[in-house]
């Protein structure tokens, strides 16, 4: 195990955390000028497939960043005014977050698979003044924006089109000074949309202080980032998990970028990625662990990767294992939501528990509770929560966009919750149960379905599965899982009552599926998170 960098004693860093306490903030000038203060650190390296390769300094994305304030300020942009930020892994992406957080615009980064209907609902609800994108979505923009009165500017990339501002064009002659506009640290900053895989994604806001202080957390403690790293995180730039991973976690550490702007993930190029280049770290979602350990991963070397680290779902035991064995590394869940920062996590300070998300996160006041708000005792499962009273944590949310309602929904007593269950082990471990939905009620037992899952993939036929309630006349629900099968497997009965024995032996018996039925791929959102909620309703409509 590499050492950790930033945190050696998880329960003296806990205890001793305190949240830095800002009157205004500015992250491009109290984080990205400051480490521009040396003109030679890099920010980001990028490369595509097609052999272009660019580096930046932090002084270079600064410059960047005040020429596009200027911009934004020429076409009627300033504090305030919501920006759609729809790109792919282009450099520019980065370049205009920071200058909408230098100018106090709020930005709203979507992905770039949003269809026309998804982007009409986007621009009206947030009331979004401008749009910044590329040819790929333009189109499907300019077919909705007669029903969006309030976007007064339309900026795209590398191309031009009627209507529209080329975005190269317009720097040419931007002056490169902009000052940071001072902004307290309670207004708004960013508007990050859910994953929305229970339903509708929600529209986050988050402060000037939430995201881009809140996540020094991340950044230091669960990356456990330095100046001298360079950090892939493997997410789409729609997603908070960028934010988290892609951002303010590692610039706020001063660790530069590893970027990769390609159509598709390929699971053999990313582990040939990690012996060419010289990356420290690397964070992606379960999904992609899950995708890397059925290649051969002895035929790959990783001489400079030092820390890995998944979150966005469970992270499966087996997978870590299979991990370690190959690199030696011991991939660090992370637990949180686009709603926070951070809020439990693996710390790299001490013994991982294979299956367990870890402790909580320091400068977060994270439990167990019941239903009447009251601190559940070790081994019983209930809602995590997050205490915010009498002090509120700084990389928690402000609300859902304009939806009082749905913001009020999420708090019982001095708590924030989460939506997802889980129990705590008298060490103190978070053991994650499911989210609240995905639960599944048994003829009197509650089962997750994370540890079923869990189970399946430990069998060396399963690549993947994902395990729901389906009705059932006598037990109320069964478990039932559908199960993508490993390549050189195929379905049989034999092999549904192989796969249902396994799971009795390596689990409470309780626990088996009742019903397998096998599968070649699983509903996932656009951030490949599995949508249980989709094959639920399938079962109950049956
Ligand atoms: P929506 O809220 O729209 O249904 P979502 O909850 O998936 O979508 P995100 O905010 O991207 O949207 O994801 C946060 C959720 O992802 C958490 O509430 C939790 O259910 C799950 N999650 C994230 N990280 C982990 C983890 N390490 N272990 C288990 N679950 C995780
Ligand atoms: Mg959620």
């Amino acid at each position: 195990m590499s050492q950790p960098r930033n945190m050696q004693d998880y329960d003296k860093t806990y205890a001793e955390f305190q949240w830095p306490h800002y009157e205004t903030y500015n992250f491009s000038r109290d984080v990205i000028d400051r480490w521009a203060e040396d003109p030679n650190k890099l920010a980001l390296w990028w490369v595509d497939d097609h052999q272009n390769e660019v580096k930046m300094t932090f002084r270079e994305v600064s410059e960047a960043a005040q020429k596009f304030c200027n911009v934004l300020q020429s076409q009627g942009i300033g504090k305030g005014d919501v920006v759609i930020l729809i790109l792919p892994r282009l450099v520019e992406w980065w370049v205009i977050n920071i200058a909408c957080l230098r100018i106090g615009a709020v930005v709203s980064p979507g992905t770039t698979q949003l269809t026309a209907k998804d982007l009409r609902f986007r621009l009206q609800t947030a009331e979004a003044k401008c749009v910044i994108t590329n040819e790929t979505l333009a189109g499907r923009i300019d077919e909705v924006i007669g029903e969006c009165p309030t976007v007064q500017s339309r900026i795209i990339l590398n191309s031009h089109r009627e209507g529209w501002l080329n975005y190269h064009e317009a720097m040419v002659d931007a002056s490169p000074e902009f000052p940071a506009v001072d902004l307290g640290a309670n207004d708004n900053a960013i508007l990050y949309f859910t994953s929305g895989t229970t339903g509708n994604p929600k529209m986050t806001v988050h402060t000037h202080t939430s995201y881009p202080v809140g996540h020094m957390v991340t950044g230091k403690y669960w990356l456990d980032l330095t100046p001298d790293d360079l950090h892939w995180n493997l997410s789409d730039t729609g997603w908070a998990k960028a934010a988290w991973s892609s951002l303010f976690g590692p610039w706020i550490c001063g660790a530069a970028l590893f970027i990769h702007h390609n159509d598709r993930f390929d699971p053999k190029q990313t582990l040939e990625f990690m012996g060419k280049y010289p990356i420290t770290t690397f964070c992606g979602a379960p999904t992609i662990y899950r995708m890397l350990v059925l290649e051969d991963l002895k035929a790959y070397t990783f001489p400079t990767l030092r820390h890995c680290v998944g979150a966005g779902e469970p992270l499966n035991p087996e997978v870590i294992s299979v991990w370690q064995e190959a690199t030696g590394l011991t991939i660090r869940d992370g637990y949180g939501q686009t709603e926070s920062v951070l809020l439990v996590c693996s710390f790299p300070a001490f013994e991982p528990r294979f299956g367990s998300m870890g402790k909580p996160t320091p400068g977060f006041d994270v439990q167990v509770i019941d239903e009447d708000g009251n601190i559940l005792p070790t081994n019983r499962e209930g809602d995590i929560a997050v205490r915010v009273k009498p002090n509120r944590p700084v990389g928690l949310f402000k609300e859902y966009w304009k939806d009082p309602a749905k913001t009020a929904a999420v708090y019982r007593g001095d708590w924030y919750l989460t939506g997802d269950r889980a129990y705590r082990d008298e060490d103190g471990y978070f053991w994650f149960v499911g989210r609240a939905d995905d639960v599944i009620l048994s003829a009197g037992y509650r089962i997750g379905p994370f540890e079923v899952e869990s189970a399946l993939l430990e069998h060396d036929a399963v690549a993947e599965s994902a395990v729901v309630a389906s009705p059932d006349e006598l037990r109320g629900e069964i478990v039932k899982a559908f199960v993508v099968l490993a390549p050189g497997y195929s379905p049989s009965e034999a092999l549904v009552k192989e796969l249902q024995d396994y799971v009795k032996k390596v689990t409470a018996p309780y626990k088996y599926p009742r019903a397998i039925e096998f599968v070649t791929s699983l509903p996932k959102t656009i951030s490949g998170k599995i949508r249980r909620v989709e094959l639920r309703n399938m079962e109950w409509k049956r």
